[in-house]
């Protein structure tokens, strides 16, 4: 992000691009309503105990996804409270994360510590603020604000890989503007669902190669990325393989219908593709194609009023 102004709602962004104050609403409660529809389920998403959710990060932070979740099932099996990791051998916990290849060994010892400091120092009660966290033995700032953010709703924005790269592309945001666009796009007091829902795009639909279409990431719309057709991002130094593709031509279709209440279907396509002619390959049933899928997907409807047929966005 560039050359930031000041919006109307305290929010800091710029660019061509970038959303105005008035886009910010919309953004969020779309990014919202998809998490909500659908999501990974991973089970440190059903429950709010800081010490479940502290073990889901620190076993994350060196191992696959995947093999996270049967590990953190069976350490929570084996040690279902802090009081109980505390009172455990420390050699046992350190030969639980070698026998399930989590990664440095320390990490158990870190955290075994950890639990010891919130029973000794904190009676058991886990500290609700990020600041308070970072207290706690291995816990750095981005562990001590997902666990506010997870378990107390009580964090900032999440700034990870993932989320620097949703910003990137669809707001233009650039190295040294990444915390203050994430902190201006988080609806204030929801650090909860919004983080989930920001690394959850990240991860499934603005991957680095990004699934717009298929995962039907809600910002489309208002994506820089989408509708240039430049998916490159700061871990994506080269563009994925989209030039010519029908995403691509749908981020223009989506662009141009933005600025104007309607178009022509033709003279849509004329603006979309210099090769564009009526009844030629990349015609009227070829645009008629992509206009369809973007009906499917909620993000334009077509008026076919038999000689005239035009599209807007809905
Ligand atoms: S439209 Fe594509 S590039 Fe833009 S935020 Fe969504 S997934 Fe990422």
């Amino acid at each position: 992000m560039t050359d930031a102004d000041e919006g109307s709602d305290g929010t800091a962004f710029a660019g061509d691009a970038s959303p105005s104050a008035a886009a910010l609403e919309p953004m969020r409660e779309a990014l919202v309503a998809w998490y909500e529809r659908d999501h990974r389920a991973f089970p440190w998403r059903e429950t709010d105990d800081p010490y479940a959710i502290l073990v889901s990060e620190v076993m994350s932070q060196q191992t696959q996804i995947d093999r996270v979740v049967p590990a953190w099932e069976s350490f929570l099996d084996r040690w279902p409270t802090v009081d109980d990791l505390a009172a455990a051998e420390r050699s046992d916990v350190v030969a639980f994360w070698s026998t399930h290849a989590l990664g440095y060994n320390n990490r158990a010892t870190y955290l075994h510590e950890a639990a010891t400091q919130v029973v000794d120092a904190y009676d058991g009660v886990f500290p609700k603020t990020p600041d308070e966290l970072q207290s706690l033995m291995g816990v750095g700032p981005y562990t001590a604000n997902a666990v506010a953010s997870f378990a107390f709703d009580n964090g900032d924005a999440v700034v990870d890989t993932n989320v620097k790269r949703v910003l990137y592309r669809a707001l233009d945001v650039t190295d040294g503007a990444y915390e203050s666009a994430a902190g201006a796009l988080m609806p204030a007091g929801e650090s909860r669902i919004w983080n989930n829902a920001i690394m959850e795009l990240g991860g499934v639909a603005c991957a680095k190669k990004p699934r717009c279409d298929e995962a039907g990431c809600p910002w489309r719309e208002w994506c820089h990325a989408y509708q240039t057709g430049d998916f490159t991002a700061p871990d994506v130094p080269t563009q994925p393989s989209f030039e010519g593709s029908r995403r691509q031509f749908r981020g223009r279709i989506v662009r141009l219908l933005g600025d104007h209440d309607e178009m022509e279907v033709d003279t849509l396509g004329h603006r979309i593709r210099v090769d564009y002619t009526p009844d030629g390959e990349y015609g009227r049933e070829w645009l008629r194609g992509l206009l369809s899928d973007l009906d499917d997907d909620g993000l334009v409807k077509i008026d076919d009023g038999g000689d005239r047929v035009t599209a807007r966005l809905r």
